[in-house]
């Protein structure tokens, strides 16, 4: 008898022990999800070093707008093309609400309706110095069509100059005729029909060119060593380390990833020697 309950016993805890194992491993765990944010969104609102990077950048775009002024043989009117997100405005908010949430696409959009970001620092005073000069600003983005109206109170509320609603392109305006619903290339060649692009303002490569589309070779670096006398002179770069173009490639391009397997595939990107 005593036996018996021993075993029972035995087997009871063991079935405990199992279902605790099979809880900590799974990948829906919501602590689990998206805790690879963690350190680039602590260090994106903390660390003073971000302010710095982005006034450096508007500070380096000041001056190359003087040089431009200075020297200017264009024919065509002036434009400074911008992205928007972590290029002018701050939506580390949103990432930081991921950290242990599921993320789906009706987040996001709620969060762009929502149009509470702030601006990033020295970017409003940027914009400004352009109208003030005359120089027209164009903003594309890869925020949808249907986020323009969030987008537009967005910016207005914050002051940035908006000559007309067509300064500003969103995903669907041109992009889907060739396929590429992210490029940025045909809004380009848009503004340039009637203006003279000088200036380009991102936080990911494919906002200054398709010459950085490709990263299926080393994340595209060659093109970036190649193009290397245009960052801080026509391609001004901003700091982002919570998301962009870059993550793919760190995924093989698998699709579907859980949060852990992302982990996974990140710890085998790494070099330590
Ligand atoms: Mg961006």
């Amino acid at each position: 008898m005593i036996k018996k309950q021993f075993l029972y016993a035995i087997l009871a805890s063991a079935v405990l022990f199992s279902s605790c194992a099979t809880k900590k491993q799974t990948t829906t765990d919501p602590e689990e999800y998206h805790s690879q944010l963690i350190m680039s969104v602590a260090w994106f609102q903390n660390a003073p070093e971000v302010a710095a990077l982005y006034h450096q950048g508007f500070n380096i775009a000041r001056e190359r707008v003087d040089e431009i002024l200075e020297n200017n043989k264009f024919e065509k009117p002036l434009a400074v093309v911008t992205d928007i997100d972590e290029t002018i405005i701050n939506n580390s908010p949103f990432e930081a609400s991921l950290i242990a949430k599921e993320e789906n696409q009706a987040g996001w959009y709620a969060w762009t309706a929502q149009a509470t970001a702030a601006a990033l620092p020295g970017a409003l005073e940027f914009a400004k110095y352009l109208e003030s000069k005359n120089i027209a600003i164009f903003y594309i983005t890869n925020r949808d069509d249907n986020e323009r109206e969030g987008t537009l109170k967005n910016l207005k509320m914050l002051g940035f100059p908006l000559p007309g609603e067509n300064h500003l392109l969103t995903k669907s305006d041109l992009s889907y005729t060739t396929g590429n619903t992210s490029s940025k290339k045909e809004r380009r060649e848009k503004v340039s029909e009637t203006h003279e692009i000088v200036l380009l303002l991102g936080d990911n490569l494919n906002d200054f060119s398709e010459l950085f589309e490709d990263r299926k070779e080393n994340n595209g670096k060659a093109a970036v060593e190649a193009n290397k006398a245009l960052f801080g002179q026509k391609f001004i770069v901003f700091p982002n380390p919570m998301y962009g173009a870059f993550e793919k490639p760190l995924y093989n391009y698998e699709e579907g990833l859980t949060d852990a397997q992302k982990r996974e595939r990140l710890k085998t990107k790494l070099k330590a020697e």
